[in-house]
């Protein structure tokens, strides 16, 4: 059980998803004390998903751009949530209980909950311009105009935001090519049967892949990059993005006392290890997931958002139960609506229901070396995704979860 409290400063660092809805929820759940949301971006909460879709994959447009807002001004002045924006973090004093701000000022706090997140992971290669990378609103709102420009763009990286921004470069009429060392770089988040249904849809979109073989330089200047592979070939670019993943922010806690380790290494209550009244949610938080039995870093939307429940939750009422995650991920293609749910297990097996060649619409139920059902990832099927969704959480064997989304077909 951990400790609950209704009366104390709650000190948040990080005004993104899990900072936001941590501080929202704390109200919500009734908390009375000072609530101190700190983040080091100047400008008000948004969500990052609409960055590399809604935004990017639509006309982008101021205001747009404030329809992602997580919260407004007139919200969080009503919740007493005291603002410090454009303030990051750079320390943190846990034997005093003091967060250390860059302006040289420093924030007292009863419980601190770490929501710092990640940052993308920096591009090795640094022409003078015409490298971008997508993390933030200004980086989308750079890229739009990048990509209005029509010209050959390089995406690095064949992820979700990589192959997200290649189809958006493709809206804008752009030529675009995806580079990736990986021979499959898709498998790894949905499996390798959607994968390459995913790259045939790229490709019949007119996007170029290099996979297999990654980039060694890139030379020139926006407009007249060369991007050179490991392959010897060169591939002329008016601009490059580069999504080669992301690091979790926690350079500012590198003398805190905090376990680190690919993040902030929490307990199964997301209470971060060295320190009491610590916790830490979100994409930097790395927590021992149970259904796998390892510890894992997501950086997935709806675990953000769950845990900034979860904590607001332990911090006003106290929980018995650790933290349970849903393990969901969306991915949005062209006109393909990618989700995931659940896990894939490299060991065990994966059985796929409906033809994606044929109508665009199919299943693949994963199952674990145990045997068991451990995830399942759709396209373009809502019905068959709440279904799986549903069977796994109730524990469901896969045969009879394979059998009911096989009816649906
Ligand atoms: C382009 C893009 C598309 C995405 N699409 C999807 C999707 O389709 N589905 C999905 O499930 N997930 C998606 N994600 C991931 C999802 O957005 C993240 O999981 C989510 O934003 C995590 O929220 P967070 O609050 O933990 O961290 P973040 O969103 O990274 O926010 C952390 C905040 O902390 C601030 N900060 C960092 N260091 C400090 C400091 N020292 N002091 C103060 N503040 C600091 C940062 O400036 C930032 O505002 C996407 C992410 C991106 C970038």
């Amino acid at each position: 059980m951990t400790e609950a409290a209704v009366d104390r400063h709650v000190v948040i660092v990080g005004a993104s998803l899990a900072g936001t809805r941590t501080a929202q929820n704390l109200r919500v759940l009734g908390h009375t004390g000072r609530v101190t949301l700190v983040g080091a971006e100047a400008e008000l909460p948004y969500d990052r998903p609409p960055l590399s879709k809604r935004l990017l994959q639509g006309e982008w447009s101021e205001a747009a751009a404030q329809e992602i807002r997580l919260a407004t001004q007139e919200e969080l002045d009503e919740r007493e949530v005291e603002l410090r924006l454009g303030s990051a973090a750079v320390g943190l004093d846990s034997a005093a209980r003091l967060v250390q701000l860059a302006d040289g000022t420093s924030v007292p706090y009863d419980a601190l909950v770490i929501a710092t997140g990640a940052a993308a992971r920096p591009s090795p290669w640094r022409p003078p311009s015409g490298v971008y990378q997508l993390r933030t609103l200004n980086d989308s709102r750079a890229i739009a105009a990048r990509l209005a420009l029509g010209e050959p763009v390089v995406v690095v990286g064949g992820g979700f935001i990589g192959t997200e921004i290649a189809a958006a470069a493709v809206g804008y009429g752009c030529p675009v090519t995806i580079v990736d060392p990986l021979p499959e770089p898709m498998a790894r988040l949905v499996g390798p049967e959607i994968a390459g249904s995913l790259v045939e849809l790229h490709r019949r979109n007119g996007v170029r892949t290099r996979f297999g073989t990654g980039v060694v330089a890139i030379e020139g200047k926006a407009g007249e990059l060369t991007v050179e592979l490991a392959s010897g070939e060169r591939l002329a670019a008016s601009t490059t993005v580069v999504g080669i993943g992301s690091v979790p922010s926690t350079d500012w806690l590198a003398d805190s006392g905090l376990k680190l380790d690919n993040g902030v290494v929490t307990d199964r209550f997301l209470r971060a290890s060295g320190a009491d009244d610590v916790y830490a949610i979100g994409d930097v938080a790395r927590w021992p997931h149970p259904g796998r039995g390892v510890d894992v870093r997501a950086e997935h939307w709806t675990n953000a958002s769950d845990q900034a429940m979860y904590v607001a939750t332990a911090l006003t009422r106290g929980v018995e139960a650790g933290y349970e995650p849903t393990d969901y991920v969306w991915s949005d293609q062209y006109d393909w609506k990618v989700n995931t749910f659940g896990w894939r297990d490299p060991a065990g097996s994966s059985t796929v229901i409906g033809d994606l060649q044929a109508d665009s619409r199919a299943a693949v139920i994963h199952t674990d070396a145990q045997g068991a059902a451990c995830g399942a990832v759709t396209v373009n099927w809502v019905r068959a995704l709440n279904q799986a969704r549903r069977l796994l959480a109730a524990g469901a064997s896969s045969d009879s979860v394979v059998d009911t989304i096989r009816q649906l077909a």
